[in-house]
């Protein structure tokens, strides 16, 4: 088994950043293919954001190393580019700096695969231990292929990251989540569980378990379902809009989907 050794550290953000400012590394045209071929949210974006979205995925992409697993023996263009740039859709709303520099390491299965951490068969799964993210590729597939139903194995696995980096504090890379709407949000959140378990909610069942599964299927529905969501529970909506700092609702009027990001920004 190929050792997983830790590829993201401050000098090589750094130096990859650079080399984004400045011209010397950008999607090659394979890559900017994939995305502009199967990646809807991408051409929503104005022109200036859209070009900050390439700057932001080939950094992601070139900051992450990605193992097959499973049977793969190679991590394909394809899903380099695709689990980057639902990363990136996460973590669009926040500055350029939050890249999730702890999960360094992204693992693809062909398909569900049986975890012996956990005994049960997952479509993917966050590592924090280790710093690693594993995506079942077959999956995640089917959650970008069907963008209207609130199933995306992608942005939930992202959703977990990022709440857990917000935590983390060794790289700098923490606390954006702002505790004001983090609280509103959780208060929101512990009545609609009681709704799920009730059989009386839009989400859906995962998210009972915990407010961790709550958060993770609630920006699931954040980005797939979003009318519906707004409609169902504007308050909560709000939270999300503000925790993750962008407004996909936006994306359905030609509006961009965040603040200008030289507008002043609101909290931390
Ligand atoms: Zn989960």
């Amino acid at each position: 088994m190929r050792s997983l050794f830790r590829k993201s550290n401050y000098l090589s953000t750094l130096w990859y950043q650079l080399l984004v400012e400045f011209g010397f590394l950008k999607l090659s045209k394979a890559e900017l293919d994939v995305l502009s071929t199967y990646f809807p949210y991408y051409h929503r974006l104005s022109l200036k954001f859209q070009r900050e979205f390439r700057e932001r995925l080939v950094l992601f992409m070139n900051n992450k190393s990605f193992y097959g697993r499973g049977g793969y023996s190679e991590v394909s263009v394809e899903m380099k580019v695709l689990i980057s740039a639902t990363a990136i859709k996460v973590l669009f709303g926040f500055p350029k700096t939050i890249t999730l520099s702890h999960f360094d390491k992204i693992l693809v299965y062909p398909d569900r695969y049986y975890s012996s951490h956990s005994l049960q068969y997952h479509n993917g799964e966050v590592n924090p231990k280790y710093g690693i993210i594993v995506i079942a590729w077959k999956e995640f597939i089917k959650g970008l292929n069907n963008p209207t139903d609130g199933w995306n194995v992608g942005i939930h696995e992202f959703a977990h990251a990022l709440k857990i980096e917000n935590k983390i504090k060794y790289n700098g890379e923490y606390g954006f989540l702002m505790p004001m709407w983090w609280s509103k949000y959780v208060h929101l959140a512990t009545d609609e569980l009681k709704k799920i378990k009730e059989g009386n909610s839009i989400f859906r069942s995962q998210a009972r378990e915990n407010i961790h599964e709550f958060f993770a299927v609630s920006v699931e529905a954040f980005f797939e379902n979003t009318i519906a969501f707004k409609a169902y529970h504007p308050e909560m909506y709000e939270c999300l809009v503000f925790l993750l700092r962008q407004d996909p609702m936006l994306l359905y009027t030609g509006v961009n989907v965040k603040k200008d990001a030289n507008e002043k920004e609101e909290g931390t």
